[in-house]
């Protein structure tokens, strides 16, 4: 049977970055073992669930390049399924209407706290078949059955059937819960392997006993590590942006995918292709432990594919309009790609108080002559990097540093008291941008206050 895996967010928010990870996890499952890939809307929440978070969802994962294959499923396209396998639920005397209010409920709650038992719901409606309304539970007999299951992750996970209660799986027949839909829709998509976070662990012998119920076969379970802050605690909105959009104007997909990959698995190298990763992948050698979202090292990851990508790339990802030799300075130099912008001097004159072309000590007046000399130098020059290190070099060696020549010649062409090399600006800017801006440091230093 070829493998399938899907993954199943609800349209109730932007693409979290852990959906994130479990895409490109359930996709490199897929990819390695010549399998499909699908995407299925948990659409249930009628109430939270919005289009525009749908179609969010869809641009997340074309922007990673995990587009799904065939068509999108959803959840509020099977009410009927649901309806008819819960009504044969209840037929059979596997599930039933359970009429306990909620004050009920939560006096047994109490109860078994104070006996220190587990909190789960026993009904003793389970065998009247007279009530017609009121929450669907599962019958789930008070056995030592214990419900075993191979996590490819994690190894051999067991449950006490006994400790799950008789748990609701509709509210009623037109209203499934998350845990019979779940079942209903993985099996009638053939889905092969359920890969999804740890969060879900809790509920996949729930799932089991459902898929039990309905006579189904069980899928393979893997459950993935979550995404953790630096603090170890689980990511969260207040550790920073969480949503796979977010991360759009900063950084490369294919960078935050290499990234998404890596924290929580060990490849043979810290960047490499999704090519690569699908041939390394073994689903088996996911780590256990929660992968930590360390966003300096996506900076650094970051950097490595901003360095790789050419200057047509670059600029068509930035809408900049630079030189060539402009953009080998910049993207030498970024980890973010909104971070461009400091690097302005490089398509638009700096604006800059005069005083920061003074170098150290020394008075307005030298370092007007300083930058005339210079001017004169750059004036006449075939412009070229040689000539260039040898003139701007012969004039320090005669005012005795580099300090006094390239200081003002750094403010004078960027704004900025940390640049580039100013030789590296001046061939990014071209000979003719150069000379206007050592005139214009020049001017401004001629100024009277
Ligand atoms: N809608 C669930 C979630 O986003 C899907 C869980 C599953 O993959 O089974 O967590």
């Amino acid at each position: 049977m070829s493998v399938k895996v899907r993954i199943a967010p609800s349209p109730t928010g932007f693409l979290h970055v852990g959906t994130g990870q479990s895409a490109l996890y359930n996709w490199l499952f897929a990819r390695k073992n010549g399998g499909t890939f699908q995407l299925r809307i948990e659409d249930t929440d009628r109430e939270r669930s919005t289009k525009e978070y749908e179609q969010s969802i869809f641009d997340a994962l074309a922007w990673l390049g995990l587009t799904p294959d065939g068509e999108i499923s959803r959840q509020s396209e099977h009410a009927g399924q649901y309806r008819s396998a819960l009504e044969e639920l209840l037929a059979e005397g596997k599930a039933f209407y359970c009429r306990h209010t909620q004050e009920e409920l939560e006096a047994e709650r109490k109860n078994q706290e104070s006996k220190k038992e587990p909190p789960r719901h026993l009904c003793d409606h389970k065998n009247s078949r007279e009530e017609e309304s009121g929450i669907i539970r599962l019958a789930v007999k008070e056995d030592d059955r214990i419900i075993k299951f191979d996590d490819i992750i994690r190894g051999p996970i067991e449950f006490q059937a006994s400790l799950l209660g008789d748990f609701s799986i509709a509210k009623s027949l037109d209203e499934a819960l998350y845990n019979f839909a779940v079942v209903m829709d993985d099996a009638d998509m053939r889905i092969t392997h359920v890969i999804r976070g740890e969060d879900h662990i809790s509920n996949t012998p729930k799932q089991i006993l459902i898929y039990e119920a309905l006579g189904l076969p069980i899928p393979h379970f893997a459950h993935l590590p979550l995404i953790l802050a630096s603090d170890r605690s689980k990511l969260s909105k207040r550790h920073g942006a969480v949503a796979v959009v977010d991360y759009k104007k900063d950084y490369l997909p294919e960078a935050l995918s290499n990234f998404l990959g890596s924290i929580g698995y060990t490849f043979s190298k810290e960047i490499l292709t999704k090519e690569e990763m699908i041939s390394e992948f073994d689903l088996s050698k996911v780590h256990k432990s929660g992968a930590v979202f360390d966003v300096k090292k996506l900076n650094w990851i970051n950097a490595q594919y901003i360095r790789r990508l050419s200057a047509s790339e670059f600029k068509g990802l930035t809408g900049l309009k630079v030189s060539d030799e402009a953009v080998l300075l910049i993207t030498e130099r970024l980890e973010k790609l909104s971070d461009a912008s400091e690097f302005s001097y490089l398509w638009s004159e700096p604006e800059y108080p005069k005083e920061l072309l003074l170098w150290k000590t020394s008075s307005s007046e030298e370092v007007k002559q300083s930058l005339e000399k210079s001017l004169k130098f750059l004036e006449p020059l075939e412009w070229g990097r040689e000539a260039m290190v040898a003139g701007l070099g012969h004039l320090s060696n005669e005012a005795g540093g580099k300090g006094p020549v390239f200081w003002p010649l750094r403010v004078a062409l960027s704004g900025k008291d940390k640049s580039p090399d100013p030789i590296d600006i001046a061939l990014a800017i071209g000979k003719e941008e150069t000379i206007k801006r050592v005139q214009k440091a020049v001017n401004q230093l001629d100024e009277q206050d």
